[in-house]
């Protein structure tokens, strides 16, 4: 039997899973019902595992059991939902109310499930270890996968080489991409407050206005665009704008929160840059002040070349609608994966020609397709069976 086949009778046991994580979601650092349910399943393939890691992960540890050359294969999944209300009518839906696994991490965690069933059925094939990584809190401000690094997931035995899957409901079931390079941005956020003096609507020249000056920076973040590269992708937009609570009084303060995308270190640094000089050269000629604060969470993840062509070349048989080019404005913690070990992040269809499987990733209606579980579930196993089998030497 072929991993794919493996991986396709496992489809409903991985569906099974999906639907019982999917009804309770849990958000980030609190994912103790979900990590419960790892566990069980880890403890019931024989692999050992450690629960409690970055305070809700799970990280499971499977030998090999042929002789030869000792690697370590590090496959991540992420396992936290979101703060959003789900509007599926599904008789799996969210029975945690505002909370929704509308990301897919349901999903990469019953993926990685299966994949761990294919890998520990095939543990006489290959020397050397798997790690699985089933990741708390991508999606906190404070993630997971930073913490994990810091205790230590990457040694002991120290990791050769990672690697994550993301589904994607833009690409159809059965394509994927396997990118070099950067493939997801740096996800920056800042926030801008001018503070004004209060004031009656009516006698403004006794007031200091502190909305005009947030309406300019809004107007004027197209020219911070243009001190960028122009070759390099760069997402600057404002998403929330607060000031003021009543039709005749001017606010003492107003307020706005914006996003910056970018690839390089270097953008994002001048991003930040460019716009504290901006927001100080408008409170200067309004006569106000402001206070700008930029919060970085993490780099681009990056894919390592080698790997990358390896990938394809393992997984050319599984995904049978081919490879394209894939950059994602958004981010992804794995970066801390992929800053210190070679890896590879790939996102995976999930788009089954239905209209349900159309919504995008946080929205309150997205599902999957079924058939992107087989897909990620082999192309985990398969790497990690080629990696530690020396088809890759
Ligand atoms: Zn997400
Ligand atoms: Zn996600």
């Amino acid at each position: 039997m072929t991993v794919l086949e493996q991986a396709k009778a496992l489809g409903p046991y991985m569906a099974s899973i999906r639907e019982t994580i999917h009804a309770y979601p849990e958000l980030g650092n609190e994912e103790h019902q979900t990590a419960g349910v790892i566990a069980r399943e880890l403890k019931r393939l024989g692999i050992g595992y450690q629960t409690g890691v970055a305070n809700t992960g799970v990280v499971g540890l499977l030998k090999g059991e042929k002789e030869g050359e000792e690697k370590t294969i590090l496959l991540r999944a992420d396992i936290d939902a979101l703060p959003i209300q789900e509007q599926n009518d599904l008789p799996f839906a969210s029975q945690n109310a505002g909370k929704m696994h509308a990301c897919g991490h349901d999903v990469h965690t019953a993926m990685l499930l299966g994949a761990a069933e294919i890998l520990a059925s095939r543990k006489d094939l290959f020397s050397g270890n798997v790690k699985f990584c089933f990741q708390p809190a991508e999606e906190a401000p404070e993630g997971g996968a930073e913490l994990m690094v810091k205790e230590g997931v990457l040694e002991n035995p120290k990791v050769d080489f990672a690697m994550g899957l993301h589904v994607n409901p833009t690409f159809p079931i059965g394509q994927c991409a396997v990118t070099e390079g950067p493939v997801t941005a740096c996800p920056d956020f800042f926030t801008i407050e001018f503070l004004g003096k209060g004031g009656h609507g009516s006698l403004p020249h006794l007031a200091k206005d502190p909305i005009a000056p947030l309406a300019q920076f809004v107007t004027q973040l197209p020219q911070v665009r243009t001190k960028i590269n122009a070759q390099h992708p760069c997402v600057i937009q404002l998403c929330s704008f607060h000031g003021g609570t009543a039709p005749a009084v001017i606010p003492d303060c107003c307020k706005g929160e914006g996003t910056v995308r970018v690839f390089q270190k270097e953008d994002s640094f001048q991003a930040e840059a460019e716009l504290k000089q901006l927001a100080e050269a408008i409170a200067q000629a309004y006569g106000v002040t402001c206070r700008f604060h930029y919060r970085r969470r993490c780099f681009s993840v990056v894919n390592d070349p080698a790997f990358a062509a390896r990938v394809r070349q393992s997984t050319a048989d599984i995904f049978e609608q081919g490879f394209r080019e894939h950059r994602d404005m958004g981010g992804d913690d794995f970066c801390f994966f992929s800053d210190k070990v070679p890896s590879i992040y790939m996102p995976i269809g999930s788009y089954d020609g239905t209209e349900k499987t159309a919504y995008p990733l946080h929205h309150p209606q997205f599902n999957i397709g079924y058939g992107v579980l087989e897909k990620g579930a082999a192309a985990l196993a398969q790497c990690a069976l080629d990696f530690l089998s020396g088809v890759w030497q």
